[in-house]
């Protein structure tokens, strides 16, 4: 396998001349060849081939078993072995941040991770181990089908952000594992882009008429509005069984599972519902109402008296009030988003309880596995664009640090000398959008719990007015001669990764994120006791006034800081994935595409600081064992004592002097040295 002929580089670290051209070359070269894989030294940058590479099979796996980066070719299993190695040896918790834009190959990225980490265990407990194993992988395809969907950009794009822990015993093997889930696109529930497609879980309860299905007289041939005209598949009704056995592998009762689709089926009918309005001009709903009431475990009455209006207490006196035609239709919607959101995010809390390590296993360290969005720019961009790009800044803040840290960290241990590299922190754009007070989510926060109602236009003013002057953020209003922003309507922020302009509509009512109480004591008074146990807050009496729920931006920030807390605390490893073309074609390589990719996620900056002081650095024993036949004072064996006199006595005599010898590993300045090892190896 050593011996295959290197296609380009493998490490970035050692191109010469580096440019992003250069770059860029180098990877298209290798995507060309099928090495999808390169390093920027510990960094893995993988581009998605969009075909089945023999690349992952056991013998593949056992190749990179205990084996250093540099010594096998790039691939994310090594990754995943540096990450295990990390964690059995120096006992350290270690995470693998991926990340890329949609359809790069990110959950795949996850997947070989969980699948190498999982083979490479030890043979006791065999039994156990394989349970857990099993565990992780059933829970990923009950996720998948409840949090992904097709959309224009790739088949099965997961809709969620997620954040994996496994956690490991005291021999360094798998004892259980936690999933955290982050924003859940639930606007998809109810709208769709034209050729995309809804959650996968709708259309394999639709699919060849299951029995779910048929309880509820849904039917694969007739066609329902949330699921847009797309229509069940045989692909679907196979998945459907392999959700369905994988929920019954993780030990969810079957009593259980029926409730959850029959949430699935009740959000497929509530989007059947019609609301009008009777001869009085008062609300009336038509369509399935006893079929929708019977998926959600709710009478028929509760059912339209929850969506036709809603009970306020006025003083302690209960008076209702009945809603308008559209405020009727939308409190629907707002049912369907909510039912489905509450149910993803209870499914993951059952996984986790299925996946937990038990009580008493002593969890000594663990590896953290983190898929999520993508930045995003799309042609209109909104709320939810916005807290992805944010969790893309934060991120990059994260990367920023723990890169130049980790470097002058090793430079530091090593007792090594260096320059550091300048380059931009995104610090400033964080702080525009999470700064306390002053940042946007807190303006918007200000303006949710404005007494009066506040529109998404005057959201912007407010905006306007308290962020002019900063240099990451503009409007119509602050650059009146940039005819491209929508005035009252449009606000730009220049991210680390480029401009995206928002559309502020809809900012307020997504922020706010309220449900009337009125839903919430109607699910919460089902019979299907998944429900009830989703909406506790149902519970409340009328007449407490219940604090306001943090507002939704306000949520996402405080998840976002406590995944960055914990990832800093940990040892990473990063994989940066690239997309090749737009139409997940295996032999087209779209090279502005790829150029905007490279551009912002900071690949070449990377290769820099990576080299800013040293292009290559390796441990004394191993640089030996790999270089030690191109010296006869040291081969076949060093005749002095101690591999750090063994390498001085090697380098001297190839006379290769642009070196510096650090405590435990030696630091090799430029590439060319490098290469010119390689190339002596290979003449021998
Ligand atoms: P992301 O999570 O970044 O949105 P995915 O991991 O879902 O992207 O990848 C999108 C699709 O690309 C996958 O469904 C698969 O068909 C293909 N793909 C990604 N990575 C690989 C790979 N290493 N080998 C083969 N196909 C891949
Ligand atoms: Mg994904």
């Amino acid at each position: 396998m050593t011996t295959q002929p290197e296609v380009g580089v493998s490490d970035f670290v050692l191109l010469d001349n580096l440019t992003t051209d250069k770059f860029i070359e180098n990877l298209q070269l290798r995507f060309q060849h099928n090495k999808i894989y390169t390093y920027i030294g510990e960094v893995l940058v993988s581009v998605n081939p969009y075909k089945t590479l023999d690349i992952y099979g056991q013998q593949h796996m056992a190749q990179y078993r205990g084996r250093e980066m540099f010594e096998v070719p790039p691939h994310v299993y090594a990754v995943a072995d540096a990450c295990q190695r990390v964690l059995r040896q120096q006992g350290r918790d270690t995470c693998v941040l991926i990340s890329g834009e949609s359809g790069s190959g990110k959950t795949e990225a996850s997947k070989f991770i969980m699948k190498y980490i999982a083979a490479n265990t030890m043979q006791v407990h065999r039994e156990y181990i394989d349970r857990v194993k099993n565990v992780l992988i059933q829970s990923n395809s009950i996720l998948e089908t409840f949090g992904n969907a097709k959309t224009n950009r790739n088949e099965n794009s997961s809709r969620f952000g997620k954040y994996m822990d496994i956690h490991f015993d005291y021999k360094g093997d798998p004892a259980g594992g936690h999933i955290s889930n982050y924003l859940l696109e639930k606007s998809r529930v109810v709208n769709l882009q034209p050729g995309e497609r809804n959650f996968h879980a709708f259309y394999q309860l639709l699919s060849t008429n299951t029995t779910h299905a048929k309880k509820f007289a849904l039917n694969s041939s007739s066609v329902y509005k949330i699921l847009g005209n797309e229509r069940a598949t045989a692909q679907d009704s196979k998945l459907y069984n392999v959700t369905n056995s994988a929920f019954n592998a993780l030990g969810f009762p079957p009593a259980v599972v029926d409730n959850i689709w029959s949430i699935v089926a009740g959000v497929i009918l509530l989007g059947e519902l019609s609301v009008g309005e009777d001869g009085a001009g008062r609300v009336s709903l038509g369509g399935p109402l006893r079929q929708c009431a019977g998926a959600l475990g709710v009478a028929e009455p509760a059912l339209t008296a929850a969506l036709a209006g809603r009970i306020l207490s006025a003083g302690g006196d209960l008076v209702s009030k009945e809603h308008s035609q559209s405020d009727a239709d939308y409190t629907r919607l707002a049912l369907a988003k909510a039912a489905y959101d509450r149910l993803f995010t209870w499914i993951v809390q059952q996984i986790n309880k299925k996946i937990e390590a038990p009580e008493n296993t002593y969890k000594s360290s663990l590896i953290g596995v983190l898929d999520i969005y993508g930045f995003e720019i799309f042609d209109t961009n909104s709320f939810e664009q916005f807290c992805i790009n944010y969790c893309n800044e934060k991120l990059q803040q994260l990367f920023i640090e723990l890169v130049l840290k980790q470097e002058q960290e090793e430079y530091a241990r090593e007792g090594i000398q260096w320059t550091p590299v300048q380059y931009f922190n995104n610090r400033i754009i964080c702080e525009l959008v999470d700064a306390p007070h002053q940042g946007i989510i807190a303006i918007m926060d200000e303006a949710c719990l404005n007494p009066t109602k506040i529109s998404d236009a005057q959201l912007l003013e407010a905006m306007d007015k308290r962020l002019n002057g900063h240099k990451h953020y503009t409007s119509r209003q602050l650059c009146p001669t940039d005819k491209k922003l929508k005035h009252g309507v449009d606000f730009r922020i220049t991210h680390y990764a480029g401009e995206v302009t928002y559309a502020v509509t809809g900012f307020m009512d997504k922020n706010k994120d309220s449900l009337w109480q009125d839903l919430k004591r109607l699910l919460h008074a089902s019979r299907n006791a998944a429900l009830r146990d989703m909406w506790p807050e149902g519970a409340a009496r009328l007449q407490q006034t219940s604090k306001r729920p943090p507002s939704a931006a306000s949520l996402f920030r405080s998840s976002m800081s406590a995944l960055v807390a914990g990832l800093t605390s940990k040892e990473p490893f990063y994989v940066r994935c690239v997309k090749p073309n737009p139409v997940q074609s295996p032999n087209m390589w779209d090279e502005q595409l790829v150029r905007h990719q490279v551009a912002y996620l900071g690949l070449v900056e990377n290769v820099r600081v990576r080299r800013a002081g040293f292009a290559s650095r390796q441990r004394y024993d191993r640089f030996l064992q790999r270089y030690k036949m191109l010296s006869q004072y040291t081969w076949p064996n060093f005749r002095g004592s101690g591999d750090r006199d063994a390498v001085a006595v090697l380098l001297r005599d190839l006379q290769l002097a642009d070196v510096q010898f650090g405590h435990t590993k030696l630091f090799i300045r430029s590439a060319r040295t490098v290469h010119s090892l390689e190339a002596a190896r290979a003449d021998l």
